[in-house]
């Protein structure tokens, strides 16, 4: 191959999937997912992605064989629930319908129905969706992403947990979430904070960079895209997870610490089952319940800070409360 032809290639690999630009400046080596991906940035429009991009099969087959759902981090999951609900309530105080899209197993959406909300969920994982439908009785439409066409305007509150970095198009993405709210309507959503500190410091060995996050956002590019679309942000709300600083420095040491499964100590009882290795720890752990109680009391502790609001550019992930406008 020519260096023309080589340098062709680069160009037209390289150009931001968003805007189109080829001023890509940046970029992360992600060695964390894998030693041939990195994280490139656009200088123009501040949008950050995966490259290459993996096929949508990788990504399904991916999930398919990580469950990443599982009951036993309910607990923290029903808090910020709770915390989410109440601001949604504060800027949409009239109990309509809510669609909540990826709701995995539910945490959400049995906080918001229990709140006097009507609710409806959107999840790929038919597992998962079943399981909403048969312990929880809420109706949860089971398909992928891609056809993500539900009769239009007629939610009045749609929330995207964890969801929006995962997409393979995320423009689109937004447009489909968008046509599915009535004007007016609002649309929550949490995503990691690629413009926070945690992410500056620590690039592509921040906690964040996971195989599965397709697309990384800064906060210069989420007002862009928010205020060219007709979203209105009416609240951001940061936070920082302790697990994410204790993965970044453990990853400037010499050597290689099991983060995952020190994070993972202290889920009382907890086996989770996409992780046969940590069910082995927790068995050893077992033992000795005086240890296990320090852990647990620890977790407790983190997971008040997790879950508390801090200035954003100290933050990694952030939660955005936005008004559609009154377009029709
Ligand atoms: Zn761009």
């Amino acid at each position: 191959m020519g260096l023309k032809t080589k340098l062709d290639n680069l160009k037209i690999t390289t150009c931001c999937p968003s805007c189109g630009s080829i001023r890509v400046g940046e970029k992360w080596p992600a060695h964390r997912i894998s030693l041939e991906k990195s994280i490139f940035w656009c200088s123009n429009c501040g949008f950050g992605w995966q490259h290459p991009l993996p096929s949508q099969k990788e990504i399904r087959d991916y999930y398919e064989r990580f469950t990443a759902y599982n009951i036993h981090g309910a607990n923290e999951k029903e808090k910020s629930a709770i915390k989410r609900i109440r601001r949604i309530n504060k800027l949409m105080p009239n109990r309509g319908h809510l669609l909540d899209i990826g709701s995995g197993l539910g945490y959400f959406l049995k906080i918001a129905q229990k709140d006097g909300w009507k609710v409806s969920g959107f999840e790929p994982q038919k597992s998962a969706a079943l399981f909403c439908q048969d312990h929880l009785g809420i109706n949860v439409y089971a398909d992928s992403i891609q056809n993500l066409i539900l009769e239009s305007k007629t939610f009045d509150v749609v929330t995207l947990w964890d969801v929006w970095e995962h997409v393979h198009d995320p423009l689109q993405f937004l447009d489909q979430c968008m046509s599915l709210l009535s004007p007016g309507g609002l649309m929550a959503m949490a995503i990691p904070n690629a413009s926070g500190l945690p992410a500056k410091i620590f690039k592509g060995q921040w906690r964040y960079v996971m195989k599965t996050h397709l697309n990384y956002f800064t906060l210069p590019y989420i007002h862009r895209i928010f205020s060219e679309k007709g979203l209105e942000i009416k609240q951001i709300c940061h936070t920082i997870k302790i697990q994410s600083l204790l993965q970044g420095f453990a990853s400037w040491l010499p050597f290689q610490v099991g983060t995952e499964n020190i994070i993972r100590i202290g889920r009382r009882g907890s086996v989770e089952y996409d992780r046969p290795e940590q069910a082995k720890t927790e068995g050893q752990l077992e033992k000795s319940p005086a240890l296990v109680n320090l852990f647990a009391f620890v977790r407790a502790i983190c997971l008040e800070i997790n879950l508390t609001p801090i200035p954003g550019s100290l933050g990694d992930l952030m939660e955005l409360y936005c008004l559609k406008d009154l377009r029709e």
